[in-house]
């Protein structure tokens, strides 16, 4: 059986046609225009390839709450032209077929805790450091929603002392993103981060923020693992400084195995950045799953 996935980015859409273990047949990435212009090329890719199923994780807000009359819309985005667009009805109406929808950051998790290094764990958070910082959760075995669903990369910060930075976010200005992500720590040093890889300092204070997130994190949602990925992670020196910084500023308060072991706790995505992708083929099994009358 195929399944297909739509990982709807903000600069790209990423469609995929995958099988049930996860592996990818085909991939196209579509760049995110208006609507109009983007939709027509991601029907007319999946149209005649017989999928099953459809997965969809989008950048959000999203609404995913099944009971709403907004249910599968794209919600408050600035983006031009998705603000409140009918995502998940656009392509079940196009393509006939169920629909599994979830938010990017819950997608990327679902692949991780599917077909990666989690694989069968109940407890996780995924975050990603990017454009943007985005964070799924985990609980119990169920991706949690709540009254939208969370909104991690949001989180209020305590500025590092010596930073003079004021923060980035057109919210918040010193939350994680506004002090974290990629467009920070551009216009924090001037110069993108791939190229600041030597500066020691840089990193530190990176690790200080995510750091803080991440005891906050572990002190709200307990998981069992926190993944992080985004191409902010790609500076793997950040993992040994992030480590240091949650021991560090949770000052002994908690001791649990997997805090006395936080090589495999906190950990990098494992799925060589197609966890996003291979969550939606996940997304799509359970939307057929859910939408097919129970065989015994
Ligand atoms: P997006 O979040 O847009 O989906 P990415 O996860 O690739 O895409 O994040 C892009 C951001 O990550 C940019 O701000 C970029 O400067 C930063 N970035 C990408 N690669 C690296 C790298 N190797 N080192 C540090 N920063 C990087
Ligand atoms: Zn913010």
């Amino acid at each position: 059986m195929l399944y297909g996935a739509l990982e709807a980015g903000g600069t790209k859409m990423v469609c995929a046609i995958g099988e049930e273990d996860g592996r990818i047949l085909d991939q196209v990435s579509i760049p995110t225009r208006l609507p109009e212009e983007t939709v027509p090329e991601i029907l007319e890719y999946f149209k005649g390839k017989e999928i099953a199923a459809l997965g969809i994780a989008s950048f959000g807000p999203v609404d995913l709450d099944p009971a709403s009359a907004g249910y599968g819309h794209i919600t408050t985005t600035p983006k031009p032209g998705w603000k409140d667009y009918d995502i998940v009805g656009v392509m079940k109406k196009a393509l006939q077929v169920p629909v599994g929808f979830d938010t990017d950051v819950n997608g990327s998790l679902l692949g991780e805790v599917t077909y990666g290094d989690a694989k069968g764990m109940s407890d996780v958070v995924y975050i990603t450091i990017g454009t943007g910082v985005g964070g799924g959760v985990m609980t119990n075995g169920k991706l949690l929603h709540g009254m939208l669903h969370p909104e991690l990369g949001h989180m209020l910060m305590r500025p590092h002392p010596q930073d003079g930075y004021a923060g980035k976010c057109p919210f918040h200005k010193n939350c994680l993103e506004g002090m974290a992500a990629g467009p920070a720590i551009e216009e924090r040093w001037g110069a993108k981060g791939k190229e600041l890889a030597e500066r020691q300092e840089v990193w530190e204070l990176e690790a200080y923020y995510i750091g803080q997130a991440i005891v906050n994190i572990i002190l709200t949602l307990s998981p069992k693992r926190i993944i992080l990925g985004g191409g902010v992670m790609h500076q793997i020196q950040l993992f040994a400084l992030i480590r240091a910084e949650v021991q560090k500023q949770m000052n002994g308060y908690l001791k649990t195995k997997e805090l006395e072991d936080p090589e495999h706790y906190i950990v990098p995505a494992s799925l060589q950045d197609d966890q996003g992708i291979m969550g939606c083929i996940r997304l799509a099994q359970m939307a057929l799953q859910f939408s097919s009358p129970v065989s015994s």
